[in-house]
């Protein structure tokens, strides 16, 4: 046994952990990797927080956070039982793994998906078959469609972008009746439409939501789930088995805030989404092919250039985007959509990186 590990578990041993993409010390980088929202959270947000640092944050926090699990079941028109909130949507996932999606049939995923979902069955020691995609990278639901412990992928996917119809989530949820199938929606704001009205007619069905991407507040650490009651106590469970106050005073003020300011959320969202259309443009116009995206991010591939010195080419002028080095997306880039000007940036570095080489001036004269 290695000597540095002589004091660790056979769990933290056994651990194979989810690498975040990089948050530099600086700020000399243009940062779309790791797709944080280029806009600054609601003004309210900041606001709301404001008024909580107070004296009372010698208290505990309340540990239902109803103030915020309110907001979100104003914003999605559901009772406030079938919300259930965590820490930033990585935690709610955690928990759904624990509580819902270990079984003793195998756990199905996309085998092209969100890397951390093998990371939390290898924590829990749940068991998982990955289940292909396409050739253009699309869900088949009726792949899923077999005995198993339990269905789980992001809607659109990630880091694919690709979007897959409420129809066959509903046909799936259907097919499903005897597992659960949780919807992970982290993108789902910027070109899809959510699962959650369906969780009314499906219990077996719970969503996903984070409020990192689409409300700007990544580092707040806010995310939460919409499914049937009897599904939200399985996390309350584990929850209380874990950390009982798992979003401090300044997450619960600050995300009820985000999710009563519906005017900005759009507005920015609708910001980023006419600037991921234009990046799209430009990066086919550069040579490469660009998956059809649903979320705030483009994957893409260039026929000539391999996305490894792309991606070394881009940092040395100072963009940040994530590379994959896993089978059968490692010619991708996923490149986060940023401001109008930080795109047009990214598109004016990638011209130049990609322009042929000039030819050496001729010789003159003699
Ligand atoms: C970003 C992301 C999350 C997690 O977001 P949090 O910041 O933990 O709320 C979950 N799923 C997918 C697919 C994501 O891309």
């Amino acid at each position: 046994m290695d000597e540095r590990q002589r004091f660790w578990s056979e769990t933290a041993r056994g651990l194979t952990p989810y690498v975040p993409g990089e948050q530099p010390k600086t700020g000399r980088y243009v940062k779309l990797n790791t797709n944080e929202n280029p806009y600054p959270p609601s003004p309210r947000v900041l606001e709301a927080i404001a008024r909580e640092v107070s004296a009372a944050l010698r208290l505990y926090p309340d540990p239902d956070a109803l103030l915020f699990k309110s907001a979100v079941s104003e914003a999605h028109g559901v009772p406030v039982s079938s919300v259930f909130a965590g820490n930033g949507s990585d935690e709610v996932l955690a928990h759904a793994f624990c509580a819902l999606l270990k079984h003793d049939r195998p756990l199905l995923f996309p085998d092209v998906t969100y890397s951390f979902y093998p990371v939390y069955c290898g924590l829990y020691g749940i068991d998982y078959r990955t289940v292909p995609l396409t050739e253009r990278f699309e869900i088949r639901v009726e792949d899923y469609a077999v005995p198993n412990g339990g269905v789980i992928f992001p809607n659109p996917n990630a880091p694919t972008g690709c979007l897959l119809s409420l129809d066959k989530i509903e046909w799936l949820a259907r097919q499903n009746a005897d597992s659960v199938l949780v919807v992970d929606e982290a993108y789902v704001d910027f070109g899809g439409k959510s699962a959650i009205p369906l969780t009314r007619r499906h219990s077996n069905l719970l969503v996903v939501q984070t409020l990192s991407k689409s409300r700007s507040l990544a580092g707040l650490r806010l995310g939460f789930a919409v499914g049937h009651p009897d599904l939200v106590e399985a996390l309350e469970r584990v929850r209380n088995s874990f950390n009982s106050y798992p979003l401090d005073r300044l997450a619960i003020a600050g995300g009820a805030a985000a999710m009563a300011d519906r005017r900005y959320f759009e507005e920015t969202r609708d910001r980023i989404v006419r600037s991921r259309e234009r990046l799209f443009r430009e990066l086919v116009s550069l040579g490469f092919s660009v998956l059809p995206s649903a979320a705030n991010f483009l994957f893409a591939t260039h026929p000539e250039r391999p996305a490894r010195s792309l991606l070394g080419a881009l940092r040395e002028r100072g963009f940040l985007v994530r590379h994959f080095d896993r089978p059968r997306i490692s010619g991708y880039l996923r490149i986060t959509v940023g401001t109008e000007e930080e795109c047009e940036g990214l598109v004016a570095t990638l011209r130049e990186i990609l322009a042929p080489q000039k030819q050496e001036d001729p010789p003159h004269g003699r």
